[in-house]
């Protein structure tokens, strides 16, 4: 299954049991891809998500 990436227009290879939701990175620009549908299959940018808010 394949998509395209929203940010470069590269070739994205999905799995073909992909889900809702989940986050792929392009392998061409390295951009985080969440998968919004997947029928048909649409791809977007994801949110960047800091890891270290800390407390
Ligand atoms: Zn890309």
């Amino acid at each position: 299954m394949n998509a395209e990436c929203p940010e470069c227009g590269g070739t994205i290879t999905l799995a073909a049991d992909v889900l809702d939701g989940e986050i792929v990175p392009c392998q061409d620009c390295g951009a985080d891809l969440e998968v919004v549908s997947v029928s048909p299959v649409v791809l977007a940018l994801a949110p960047e998500v800091e890891e270290d808010w800390g407390e």
